[in-house]
């Protein structure tokens, strides 16, 4: 059959409630402008985020009651252990309850001032926990990866040149691990190949440097392997990912990506004296080794949503309904980061309103649009997020003025998708109606969170 339908049927609902434009209008003006400070009820669709955003399944749910709420030695742990344990092949693993939790108690041990951690593009929360120790995070990304409409299959890659000239430059004494971020969420949720996770491999083997997985979207990266990459076609999703993490010597893991959770992580090892460490920190901060600051229901949902997400029919409904939201918005004369990633859309505001300077926020114009138009919730991702202020007073703009539209999991079906499609062709007929905004008030960090902006 040529029509890739849904793979699930629908057995609880959670009713939408509608808004009119001029509520909407309302409602924007109240938020200032901020899309983040918008009540989700007011939002139609919500595409901010695909993180802890996926509809868990009857299974998932079964098991949440399942849970074994012991404090040692929980039932859900042993689960959990034996899930990622089978597809990882990591012996040791630690719960955590988010992604970054396992990255703080990473890099409590492995960074440090003077330490530097290569990743093909690290993940803003990873970056974090690297500086916050006082060490540099360095992002080598293959040259692909830095044009937009370059449609190539893996632009996730890390430039393994680049890698090696790092080395050489400061040392391998200084680079305690490599992280190889699978996909590539910040470019884009695009794939990194089995032959760049090789070829990265060998290098640093050389030198004695460990690699690490950023796994957060793993079985959707072994997907786009099985599709794209020569050799995999006849391979299995588990089979793709177990080769991927049998080059790495650990892995950090938000589960509310591929774990299809709405929380939890995890951190796993291959090496037992890494683990002892992870472990005393985990303590100390998250809680005691078998429940790592999740309830053991948590942990019953996460195993069962690791296993979940190597549904060969799953991820191929998950990366086209992305891809075909993609497609439609090119159709409709929407500039997008080519090739569509496993997670999100993103469209290049800069080439949409090419009036709106930089330091009015384009990516923003079109982020009140869409709401605007159609109670659309999507997020801004350029000089709101990014930009900077020099010396003098003037704007530095990042590369790119994107705005992101990622795609729960499991959460809207093809007609809502259609909407969303129909939403934008109207943003776009209104381009050059749009206009920018400049902020009233902004924090000292992070400020598309909570920054007031108005209509310039
Ligand atoms: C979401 C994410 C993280 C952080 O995980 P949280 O669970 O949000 O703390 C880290 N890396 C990548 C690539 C992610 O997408």
């Amino acid at each position: 059959m040529r029509t890739i339908i849904e793979p699930f049927r629908i057995k609880s609902v959670e009713p939408l409630k509608f808004t009119t434009r001029a509520e909407r209008e309302t409602i924007l003006q109240k938020a200032f402008y901020n899309v983040f400070a918008i009540p989700s009820e007011d939002v139609l669709i919500d595409l901010l985020t695909d993180s802890g955003t996926g509809a868990m399944s009857a299974q998932q749910w079964a098991g949440i009651m399942q849970g074994d709420e012991s404090y040692a030695g929980a039932k859900s742990f042993f689960r959990f252990q034996e899930v990622v344990q089978h597809i990882t092949g990591f012996p040791y693993v630690i719960p955590t309850h988010q992604g970054r939790a396992a990255e703080r108690i990473l890099f409590t041990i492995a960074g440090g001032k003077g330490k530097v951690i290569p990743s093909n593009t690290h993940f803003d929360t990873t970056r974090a926990n690297i500086e916050l120790t006082g060490a540099e995070a360095v992002d080598l990304l293959c040259a692909e990866g830095k044009q937009p409409a370059l449609i190539a299959d893996f632009k996730g890659n890390m430039d393994v040149e680049a890698l090696e000239a790092l080395i050489e430059r400061v040392g391998p004494d200084r680079i305690p691990l490599c992280m190889l971020t699978v996909t590539n969420n910040s470019g884009g949720g695009q794939p990194v190949s089995m032959a760049n996770i090789r070829a990265v491999k060998a290098v640093l083997e050389r030198y004695g440097i460990p690699l690490f997985l950023d796994a957060c979207r793993f079985a959707e990266n072994a997907y786009f392997i099985k599709c794209r990459e020569p050799g995999y076609q006849d391979k299995s999703i588990l089979e793709i990912a177990r080769e991927m993490f049998s080059y790495a010597d650990g892995c950090t893991m938000s589960a509310k990506k591929d774990g299809l959770s709405n929380t939890g992580g995890f951190l796993a090892f291959r090496d037992p004296q890494w683990a002892q460490q992870a472990r005393e920190v985990l303590i100390v901060t998250e809680g005691f080794p078998t429940y790592g600051g999740l309830a053991g229901r948590d942990l019953e949902a996460v195993a069962q949503g690791l296993l979940e997400v190597l549904d060969e029919h799953y991820l191929k409904y998950r990366v086209r309904s992305v891809a075909y939201l993609g497609e439609k918005l090119l159709a409709a004369g929407i500039p997008i980061v080519q090739p569509p990633g496993g997670h999100a859309i993103y469209i290049d505001a800069r080439s949409l309103v090419p009036h709106i300077p930089p330091e009015q926020f384009p990516g923003q114009a079109v982020v009140c649009a869409f709401y605007l138009e159609g109670g659309i919730r999507t997020v801004e991702i350029g000089s709101l997020m990014f930009g900077k202020t020099d010396a003098a007073g003037n704007h530095v703009a990042p590369p790119m003025e994107l705005v992101r539209l990622a795609i729960p999991r499991r959460v809207y079906t093809q007609s809502h998708i259609d909407y969303v499609i129909e939403v934008a062709a109207l943003v776009a007929q209104q381009r050059e109606q749009l206009r920018g905004f400049r902020i009233l008030e902004q924090p000292r960090f992070l400020r598309h969170f909570t920054a007031k902006l108005a209509p310039v």
